[in-house]
């Protein structure tokens, strides 16, 4: 039997491509670096979990179902969607995570020689998967922290298909207001597709953020991505969607994959939305945690961005994997910020105060 010819049959873009690493599980890394809790600052994920009601679905999912397939189509949870959004379950398309909703859009809508924009220094899964499939990413560069509209629309040509725009960006926390967002949309007219990844817009807490959802009604070329890993707290379940006006969602609806989304998944998410409560109790701990990890760090005097979102990215006087290795042996796991072409820099997760006094303890050693 013979070795398949791997460098033959897979093509240069995919070969050349350095595949991700995930983290190891926490048993294993408390033996690594000998901490004896590990607290996970590195993932945005929410501090209190999913929302009560969410849990109580989980508590009673009953075991039998899980023989089953489930919907297709997430029938319900669109449904539910619809209503809660004023639109029709037609403009709705959930995924396997907003991970997978990138790769619908993307596959949707490029062939090798297309290209995509984004920025340079984001949520770098919009990129990483453009360039597996052979398309390829224009990063412009963020000015002032904050996506360039000017200098994205100065970039698009007549293979651009996609442009990503994350707001707020993670890891900036920078955001465009409604008249820079519209500005794009109308420079981009008919051309291409906008995203508007809002994967942390329920934490913002300016009064000037745009509603994409509401823009959607005016614009036919926006899509935008939500996620109920972050606020709702359902990371470990995979569930995100997109959504649309009709004709946008049913030509990506082509490339999206069925049965991606586990029955667990939908019903918790279904639940989830219910849930007001949560999203109050999850700002407020937020806002608490931000106001007292910033203070800490002025008086540290380290360098910081505390925008929106539910994270803060700082700068530490060395390496960032160095820092990620230091902070481990504490029991911190953070985001070394390197892959987000911020070298030097740290991203944490805003946590509850007493995790936050630990994170800021084990931060003082590391400056000391
Ligand atoms: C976390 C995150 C997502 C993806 O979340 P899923 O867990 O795949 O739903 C998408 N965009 C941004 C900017 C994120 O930070």
């Amino acid at each position: 039997m013979n070795q398949p010819s791997l460098e033959r049959l897979q093509p240069q873009y995919v070969r050349h491509f350095e595949p991700y690493t995930p983290s190891k599980p926490d048993a294993e890394l408390k033996r690594l670096y000998g901490c004896e809790h590990l607290h996970r600052l590195n993932n945005n994920e929410n501090p209190l979990g999913p929302p009560l009601l969410a849990q109580a679905v989980i508590r009673d999912f009953a075991p039998p179902r899980a023989a089953l397939y489930p919907s297709g189509d997430a029938y319900d949870l669109r449904r539910k969607l619809a209503a809660r959004f004023g639109k029709q379950p037609d403009q709705f398309l959930v995924g396997n995570g907003a991970n997978e909703v990138i790769a619908f859009v993307i596959k949707a809508f490029c062939e090798p020689g297309d290209n995509i924009l984004t920025a340079d220094r984001t949520f770098a899964v919009y990129e990483w998967v453009a360039t597996f499939s052979g398309i390829e990413p224009r990063l412009i560069p963020l000015r002032d922290l904050a996506f360039d509209a000017e200098a994205m629309a100065a970039a698009i040509d007549a293979r651009t298909k996609v442009v990503c725009v994350c707001n707020p960006n993670n890891p900036t926390g920078t955001y465009w207001r409604s008249d820079r967002l519209r500005w794009l949309l109308e420079r981009i007219d008919g051309r291409c597709i906008l995203v508007v990844d809002e994967a942390y817009c329920e934490f913002v807490e300016a009064d000037d953020f745009p509603d994409g959802m509401r823009l959607i009604d005016q614009y036919p070329n926006l899509v935008v991505f939500r996620t109920f890993s972050k606020m709702y707290g359902l990371a470990g379940l995979r569930i995100g969607y997109l959504a649309g006006q009709p004709e946008v969602v049913h030509a990506i609806r082509r490339t999206c994959i069925v049965y991606s989304v586990n029955t667990l998944a939908q019903a918790a998410a279904e639940a989830a939305l219910d849930d007001d409560d949560h999203l109050e109790r999850t700002r407020a701990l937020v806002r608490e945690s931000r106001v007292f990890l910033t203070a800490e760090l002025r008086a540290l005097g380290l360098p910081f961005v505390a925008g929106e979102g539910n994270f803060v990215m700082l700068r530490l006087p060395m390496g960032d994997t160095l820092a990620y290795r230091r902070l481990m042996q504490q029991g911190f796991m953070i985001r070394a910020m390197t892959g987000f072409r911020f070298p030097d820099w740290i991203r944490v997760s805003l946590a509850g105060l007493e995790v936050m006094e630990g994170f800021v303890g084990a931060l003082r050693t590391l400056v000391r």
